[in-house]
């Protein structure tokens, strides 16, 4: 089921998951997270670890555990009461027979924890086949090897063992399974860990190519060259919220990013300044009131005491305005 004519395939509206702890803490992962994903359009989230990235996808997946909170809404196939199904209210028997690898496919952070150990790369993909698309024999065998090649993963070594696989085969076998639902979107969530530089551009650009025109990616990723080599636009979390989302183009190129972490983070690539930024983000269980980045941001005043709104797209007192300088050659 892909979105209506008009419809983004996923509308995201103030999602804010937090975590009960013992003693009646609780930890802020994701706060008021909001964005649309257009038919065709890949969304790249970037921010360092920890900022809330795969907490996010957790609940697009109803994967949260049971010490989860969660408020607001993530409509699939639609938007404002327009009939999208809700992920955050959804139950699992819904989520499990109707959501999972269907509607939303998932390319895992840990491809080798996600393949069943015991089973032959062909057998998973022949069982996810039969679940997902009812292909019976004489076909399922070819189906698997088609399934295969789309996912780059040769046919020659179907019948291995995940452990008998490097982690660049891993992760195309479950790109392989991730793609065999044709689900509306695709949800990645540090699909590259752990590849060299060739087989992450070759990740991205087939989950890339699985977009077409009425698809949608949401590549979750702390590998800027990724998200600038695939991205359409670049939502930015810091310290669970997003600060700024921008068109790609606008964000890898000029102007550049305008809010300061985020400039930081491109900046901090060896092509270009190769500065770290300075401290270390905040604690989820012990945010600030004001600005969640002032503690580490050279731009700070006392405004920033005050936390700043997702105003046009980002989150700060005094955006940058300078111009990115150009990567190094
Ligand atoms: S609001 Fe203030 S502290 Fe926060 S990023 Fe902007 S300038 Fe820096």
């Amino acid at each position: 089921m892909t979105a209506a004519p008009g419809q983004p395939v996923l509308s995201v509206r103030g999602l804010s998951v937090r975590f009960r702890m013992r003693g009646g803490a609780h930890v802020s992962a994701v706060t008021d997270a909001r964005f649309d994903l257009a038919p065709g359009e890949c969304l790249a989230l970037v921010g360092e670890s920890g900022c809330g990235k795969s907490v996010l996808a957790s609940a697009l997946l109803g994967l949260l555990p049971g010490n989860a909170e969660t408020a607001g809404s993530a409509l699939l196939g639609g938007s404002g009461g327009q009939g999208g199904l809700d992920l955050l209210t959804a139950d699992e028997r819904t989520l499990a027979r109707t959501v999972r690898g269907r509607r939303v496919g998932l390319v895992p952070q840990s491809p080798a924890a996600h393949l069943t150990p015991v089973r032959t790369v062909r057998s998973q993909l022949e069982e996810t086949l039969r679940e997902l698309t009812g292909v019976r024999r004489p076909a399922l065998r070819p189906a698997a090897e088609a399934a295969a090649e789309r996912a780059s993963f040769p046919v020659s070594h179907l019948d291995r063992y995940p452990h008998q696989l490097s982690g660049g085969l891993a992760q195309r076998a479950a790109t392989a399974l991730a793609l065999i639902g044709d689900a509306p979107l695709l949800l990645a969530d540090e699909p590259t860990t752990g590849l060299d530089r060739e087989l992450v551009d070759r990740t991205v650009d087939e989950l890339r190519r699985h977009v077409g025109d009425d698809r949608a990616l949401l590549l979750i990723t702390h590998d800027l060259a990724a998200a600038r080599r695939v991205a359409d636009r670049v939502a930015v979390m810091y310290a669970s919220r997003v600060v700024e989302i921008a068109a790609a183009a606008d964000f890898f190129g000029a102007p550049g990013p305008r809010h300061p972490y985020a400039r930081g983070l491109l900046d901090a690539l060896p092509e270009r300044e190769f500065t770290p930024i300075p401290g270390m983000p905040p604690e989820l269980s012990a945010l600030p009131d004001g600005c969640a980045f002032a503690a580490r941001c050279a731009g700070a005043d006392e405004t920033c005491a005050t936390r700043p709104a997702l105003t046009s797209g980002v989150a700060c007192h005094h955006p940058v305005t300078a111009a990115l300088e150009a990567p190094r050659a």
